[in-house]
């Protein structure tokens, strides 16, 4: 059996790591999370809120 290459780890798919890992890898508590004060929370779902693409910092 052959196993896929690891997909190459970017900004967005670390946040949507860490979310999976913050709700024991349950994708359905990651989009009922309540934790608006996360810094994270606004990338939960794996991108960019539409009012934030191409944001510059
Ligand atoms: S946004 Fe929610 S699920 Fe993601 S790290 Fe923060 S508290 Fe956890």
């Amino acid at each position: 059996m052959k196993s896929e290459p690891p997909k190459k780890l970017t900004p967005m798919r670390a946040i949507r790591a860490k979310c999976l890992d913050c709700c024991c890898w349950q994708p359905s508590e990651v989009r009922l999370c309540t934790t608006k004060q996360c810094p994270l929370y606004s990338y939960r779902m794996g991108h960019r809120p539409k009012d934030t693409a191409g944001e510059q910092e």
